[in-house]
């Protein structure tokens, strides 16, 4: 992780944050489009793919509910995204679902034994043998004449020993591993012993691409990609007006979050 702030948007100097006493405003200076129309959605609605009862969108089809349709943003993402879940692990309750929701052209998810096309693929994996993610992009583009050789990432959306396992099948044990550094989650669910940079999965997306869009397309970043934390964000609000964040579990090792 490059840890020169000059280099950092708003919003992920926030991220970045260590603990301090001064306010904190998550997401600050993000580009994120305005939802609170969601607020006024009440109840659910058939997903017009499997039938099921659902309020904003389907997490088995990946696709928004009716009274959502065209009116949530839609991203179009500079390299292929590729989650790969174990079947097992509850949709309803994954941040990997706001992916393909709000980047339909970019994003895929695939269900293990499922797996995307490996070729041109790297793999963010946060084990210690891991290249940093912002080392990865200047030496390979580097070795490359400045081309940055790869299409797409793939992410694992499970537990750790899933995760594990996942990463471990020879299609994906081969790829080159990259992980991200020094970014603190602002998920609000409690992740027993996991550290709080480890992150929900729809934000190691957006640091990734936030990340590869500063190395590869343009160091000034205009907050295009912002709107993949979308659902993140409302969610994000929405728990600390229903909860005092002061008593949140998840919140405990991040006092700046309790504000
Ligand atoms: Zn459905």
């Amino acid at each position: 992780m490059d840890m020169d702030n000059s280099r950092l948007s708003e919003g992920m100097k926030n991220t970045l944050r260590v603990v301090t006493n001064a306010p904190f405003h998550a997401f600050k200076g993000m580009k994120i489009e305005d939802a609170s129309f969601l607020d006024d959605i009440d109840g659910r609605t058939k997903c017009p793919n499997c039938c099921k009862s659902r309020k904003f969108f389907c997490y088995t089809c990946y696709i928004p509910m009716p009274p959502l349709e065209n009116r949530i943003p839609q991203i179009k993402l500079p390299l292929e995204v590729a989650i790969v879940k174990h079947p097992q692990e509850i949709d309803g309750k994954s941040t990997a679902t706001h992916g393909p929701i709000l980047a339909p052209e970019s994003v895929e998810v695939y269900s293990y034994p499922n797996l995307p096309d490996t070729q041109k693929s790297i793999l963010v994996f946060p084990s210690k043998d891991a290249e940093d993610l912002c080392d990865f992009f200047e030496r390979t583009k580097s070795e490359n004449d400045g081309i940055f050789p790869f299409e797409r990432v793939i992410f694992i959306d499970s537990t750790w020993n899933q995760t594990y396992r996942i990463c471990n099948d020879p299609k994906l044990s081969g790829l080159p591993r990259v992980k991200l550094n020094g970014i603190e989650s602002l998920f609000w669910r409690y992740q027993r012993g996991n550290p709080v940079t480890h992150l929900a999965t729809i934000e190691a997306i957006y640091h990734v691409i936030v990340l590869y869009h500063k190395a590869l397309i343009n160091p000034d970043y205009e907050g295009d990609y912002d709107n993949l934390l979308y659902f993140f964000k409302y969610f994000f609000n929405k728990i600390r007006n229903i909860y005092d964040p002061k008593k949140l579990k998840s919140y405990a090792t991040r006092p700046y979050l309790q504000e």
